[in-house]
């Protein structure tokens, strides 16, 4: 049918995109190379991604091949490999920006709960932090953290209400 046929188009036009940024993450990570320094710095790693907030300091995203509807990812723009390298003022600034956002995708995607998850695995990490809501009736718990990839959809919907959630949040005290 051709609601399937495009559907599994989709699915492999995503397969073969994360296959290339996987490829393009593990050559830049042989380099010796942080490939979120470098996408920061040239967009070539990621491409155009979907943009909720961004400024001098960090940069909010939505994940590309996101685990759950919503997964958002918080850069902390200046290299850290992990938490242990913040300095209070650092912390103060990121996880600031991070709570920013999780009322922001409750009240944008009607997210019941957001769950906030940070790794630090492997010879070059830089810190980030991914958001990943859970909405009414989901399955609560570590699942929820490990469930399948996979492609993104109606991105810019869900980034517009972030970002209007964000925006009202930001309003006059
Ligand atoms: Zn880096």
């Amino acid at each position: 049918m051709a609601e399937e046929g495009r559907a599994s188009g989709e699915l492999e036009g995503w397969k073969r995109d994360r296959g290339r940024t996987l490829e393009r993450i593990e050559q830049l990570k042989r380099e010796g190379v942080c490939y979120i320094c470098h996408d920061l710095e040239t967009g070539t790693v990621f491409g155009q991604q979907d943009v909720i907030y961004e400024d001098d300091l960090v940069r909010v995203v939505l994940d590309a091949f996101p685990r759950v509807e919503g997964h958002t990812i918080v850069v902390y723009k200046p290299h850290r490999d992990d938490i242990s390298y913040l300095s209070e003022e650092e912390a103060g600034t990121v996880f600031a920006m991070c709570v920013r956002v999780v009322k922001a995708i409750k009240e944008g995607l009607g997210a019941e709960k957001v769950y906030l998850l940070t790794m630090c695995d492997g010879k070059i990490n830089h810190l980030n932090f991914q958001l990943l809501p859970r909405y009414p009736g989901n399955v609560m718990g570590y699942r929820r953290l490990s469930m399948a990839r996979r492609a993104l959809a109606d991105a810019e919907e869900a980034a517009e209400a972030i970002r209007a959630a964000l925006e009202v949040d930001e309003g006059p005290a």
